[in-house]
């Protein structure tokens, strides 16, 4: 693990960089606390950090509060080397944002043992921001296809909405669903019927734009944010349903013809007034239509934009 040795002694540097290699770490000298602040500005900077209290241009108690200032998801494990251990001291140092201290002169046992605990410490909060992150996915993703899952399609949507707004621009929203995919399940069985779910997924990212979003709405709908106005958003619909028209699903050695329907609505502030589930309401109406006017298209509950199908 690296270790950051802030310390303006020349020869009290070198012997701590000494020892500290000795003892597995791989230290990083600097002789004051501007040039600490230098190191921890660089890509992945040491977490574990040795800051002596008095050195010229800014102090280690000065780094301290500094560094405490940020917001950080890794913030460093700080041990502040103190003059004299008096309480005074011990108590400033700490409510700088130190996480402990060890006063001058020291044992090098105890050093190292203060050492050990920050490395421990900070392995922890490393564990602790992998699982969290871990969390964050899965509570995000739908686990069959990778896609966004409801809520955060969802609450994509309000932001779009919110963004729409600010910007004064339109938001397309449709609601894809895949035609007779019950007869997927009943003829190939559900697994097979997963598989298409999942290869419906990528095709669905392929044709949409890197700023565009998609998540699964529910079984077999995919509810799709496109920033597009009503002469753009036909082209982009048209290349959803040719994605998955053009070529079959090829599904444990079988080839599936599978097509797609589509019912979009556009959200045009500052006049449109609907909130998030009357957008999908309106989306999922021409939904309908398109499945009854016989599938394998689009249909916009806009009248000035026309449906479009194979
Ligand atoms: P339509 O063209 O009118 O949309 O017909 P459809 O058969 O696609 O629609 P319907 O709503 O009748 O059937 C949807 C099916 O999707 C029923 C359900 O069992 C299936 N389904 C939903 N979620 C999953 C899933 O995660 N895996 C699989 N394999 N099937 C699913
Ligand atoms: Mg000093
Ligand atoms: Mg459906
Ligand atoms: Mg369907």
């Amino acid at each position: 693990m690296k270790l950051l040795i802030a310390e303006d002694d020349l020869t009290s540097r070198t012997i701590l960089a000494a020892v500290a290699r000795k003892w597995g770490y791989e230290p990083i000298e600097v002789e004051d606390g501007e040039a600490a602040w230098e190191v921890l500005r660089r890509p992945e900077p040491p977490r574990l950090l040795l800051l002596d209290w008095m050195m010229p241009r800014l102090d280690g108690l000065a780094l301290c509060r500094r560094i405490r200032r940020e917001e950080s998801s890794d913030p460093p494990f700080i041990i502040l080397l103190t003059g004299r251990g008096e309480t005074e001291d011990i108590v400033k140092a700490l409510e700088a944002g130190a996480n402990d201290h060890v006063a001058k002169p020291f044992e090098n046992a105890e050093l190292r043992a203060r050492l050990d605990v920050g490395k421990r410490m900070l392995d922890l909060q490393e564990q602790l921001r992998r699982v969290t992150e871990a969390l964050a996915i899965r509570a995000t993703q739908d686990s069959l296809t990778g896609l966004l899952n409801r809520g955060a399609i969802m609450e994509a949507l309000d932001q779009e909405m919110a963004r729409a707004q600010r910007r004064q621009q339109t938001l397309c929203v449709g609601l894809c669903d895949i035609d007779h995919f019950k007869r997927v399940n009943d003829t190939h069985g559900h697994l097979a019927g997963d598989a298409v779910l999942r290869e419906a997924a990528r095709r669905i990212e392929a044709a949409l734009r890197p700023f565009d979003h998609v998540g699964r709405y529910g079984g077999e709908e995919f509810l799709i944010l496109v920033d597009a106005t009503q002469d753009q958003a036909p082209a982009l619909f048209e290349r959803i349903r040719h994605v998955f028209a053009d070529a079959p699903f090829v599904v444990e050695q079988a080839a599936l013809d599978v097509t797609i329907s589509c019912g979009a609505t556009f959200f045009t502030p500052p006049a449109d007034e609907r909130i998030d589930t009357a957008l999908i309401a309106a989306a999922d109406a021409v939904l309908y239509r398109a499945k009854d006017a016989g599938r394998n298209r689009t249909v916009f509950a806009e009248a000035a934009v026309e449906a479009i199908s194979g």
